[in-house]
């Protein structure tokens, strides 16, 4: 009884501490306050309310996070065209864009790149579907992550960021003072919702500055990434002209994607001159298509192994392989790619493949950020990273690091290990050669020299099963087939394979199926004969 009675008071207590709270809740503080006035002001300056939809016709040029050839800015190609329509009402998106290379360095990675001619894409979110057209012009659903990516690009222009600041119960204001130009903004804070699934994955916090004259001049936008944790995305918005009825649309975009404390420089992701503003076009909305909505959320985490040489596996089922190796007390997976989603099935299947075996190693071919998206979970597995000695400091200080992963949590983020304790996390770096050996099982990886894709990259031989393992330098085609498209890549792995004297039969590519040697040498040899070496000023 006497229990029952404390209970009872201990909720009265708590109930009258909660009641003046609650009475409080329907009252906006002065930030909210100020939040709305600045936000009711920028909408009368550029007339956001009244626009439902746009289709925005730009030129100018994109760069390509996470695929660099070094560290640095971002490669980047011409954009010929850039059409985006956005409809607000419908919460859709669709941009078209055309890109070329123009003469921008052809040096970093991604599908496609360097650009020969024209490339096409067609990319489009309806709420938290996202999909793309295929060269072939069929819808093909994304990733959930990306369908968040989009949503969230339809509030972080001018129109969307007043609607949706408007319409955030907790939008609220401060002035913010920039030391280095001397003046202060008003600075306009909120977060909108991307999707319907948990919090906090599906919340993203916005910042827009407005100047004295409550015009939208940056946007600040946080996304999941699994290589850099919370990413800023940054928007400058300027060139406000008028388009009609009341509306104003800023003709210049200026965007930064990824830019880090701990990274030097900027990194520059998007501008965009605009030509021509349609407010409220009739064909902005985009429906999702049946066969996209009846497509399956695609995931990461379908695995298919198969035995490439006893103790040897090639681990597939997705857009990037890895490649696990037996050892006699550990296994060596080649490369962790992707995501935290992808390395958790990679490492069960090495699991089931040997049982009680640990993950010593996790070899990584290169700094491409779907090639190192998973390399954090090995590390929260327990297994040392060993990669080109460019990567160290980034590495090192970046992407192992604990780190704000607010939006997407993983692995190593939930349970990082003690700095001081026993589970220190390792990363082995090297400059040409490096060797993983028990006495029997033998691992050897060489840097590869001449190469436009990354300055650190590396291949993995195995001499004894006499396999090579690539990354992004040549996918074999079937057996006795060919290649539509030789790429410089390729040349640069046969000469590199030719300089170091590796005795090759089996290729095992990162993106693709494995193919022969002679496959390799009667496709890819002629076309490196006939192309000079680079420096030959042939
Ligand atoms: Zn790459
Ligand atoms: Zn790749």
């Amino acid at each position: 009884m006497r229990t029952r009675h404390k209970i009872g008071l201990l909720l009265l207590t708590s109930t009258a501490m909660i009641a003046p709270a609650a009475a409080q809740q329907g009252q906006p503080n002065p930030n909210q306050v100020a939040g709305k006035a600045i936000l009711q002001a920028a909408d009368a300056a550029i007339g956001a309310s009244k626009v439902h939809s746009y289709v925005a016709s730009s030129t100018g040029w994109r760069g390509y996070p996470g695929q660099q050839f070094a560290q640095g800015d971002l490669p980047r190609t011409d954009l010929k065209s850039n059409v985006s329509s956005i409809d607000f009402d419908g919460k859709s998106a669709k941009t078209e864009y055309v890109r070329v290379q123009g003469n921008n360095i052809p040096r970093g990675g991604g599908a496609g790149f360097p650009v020969q001619g024209e490339q096409q894409f067609a990319e489009f979110v309806n709420s938290d579907i996202a999909w793309n057209l295929n060269p072939q012009g069929q819808p093909v659903r994304q990733l959930a992550t990306e369908a968040g990516d989009r949503q969230l690009a339809i509030w972080t222009n001018p129109i969307g960021f007043i609607k949706a600041g408007l319409a955030a119960p907790n939008a609220a204001a401060t002035d913010h003072y920039y030391g280095r130009t001397n003046r202060t903004v008003k600075v306009v804070a909120y977060s909108v919702k991307v999707c319907d699934g948990p919090q906090p994955q599906c919340t993203r916090r916005l910042t827009g500055e407005f100047n004295n004259d409550n015009m939208l001049e940056r946007v600040i936008a946080w996304v999941p990434d699994p290589v850099l944790g919370d990413k800023m995305v940054e928007y400058r918005w300027s060139d406000y002209r008028d388009v009609g009825n009341g509306v104003k649309y800023p003709f210049r975009l200026h965007a930064h994607m990824g830019d880090h404390p701990l990274i030097p420089g900027g990194h520059n992701y998007l501008d965009l001159r605009t030509q021509d503003v349609k407010i409220n076009a009739a064909d902005a909305a985009q429906a999702v298509p049946d066969a996209v909505r009846n497509a399956p959320v695609p995931t990461q985490t379908n695995v298919v192994s198969t035995q490439l040489a006893p103790g040897t596996y090639l681990v597939a089922g997705g857009s990037h392989n890895s490649v696990a190796v037996e050892f006699k007390d550990f296994v060596t997976v080649i490369e962790g790619p992707l995501s935290n989603q992808r390395t958790n099935a990679v490492v069960a299947e090495v699991h089931k493949l040997f049982p009680n075996k640990p993950i010593r190693y996790l070899v990584n071919t290169h700094n491409h950020f779907d090639h190192l998206g998973g390399v954090r979970g090995f590390v929260a597995e327990g297994a040392t990273v060993i990669t080109d000695d460019r990567n160290r400091n980034f590495y090192q200080q970046v992407v192992l690091a604990p780190q704000q992963r607010t939006l997407q949590f993983d692995r190593l983020s939930q349970r990082p290990f003690a700095p001081t304790g026993p589970g220190t996390l390792e990363l082995q770096t090297f400059t040409d050669h490096y060797t993983i050996s028990d006495g029997n099982q033998i691992i050897e990886l060489y840097h590869v020299d001449g190469l436009n894709h990354s300055d650190n990259m590396l291949i993995a031989y195995l001499p004894k099963e006499k396999i090579v393992v690539n990354a992004d330098l040549y996918g074999p085609p079937p057996a006795g087939g060919n290649l539509a498209n030789v790429s410089n890549n390729a040349v640069v792995l046969y000469r590199n394979l030719k300089r170091l004297k590796l005795d090759v039969s089996t290729h095992v590519p990162i993106h693709g199926n494995p193919g022969s040697n002679a496959d390799f040498e009667r496709i890819v040899g002629p076309v490196a004969a006939r192309t000079p070496q680079q420096g030959d000023g042939g």
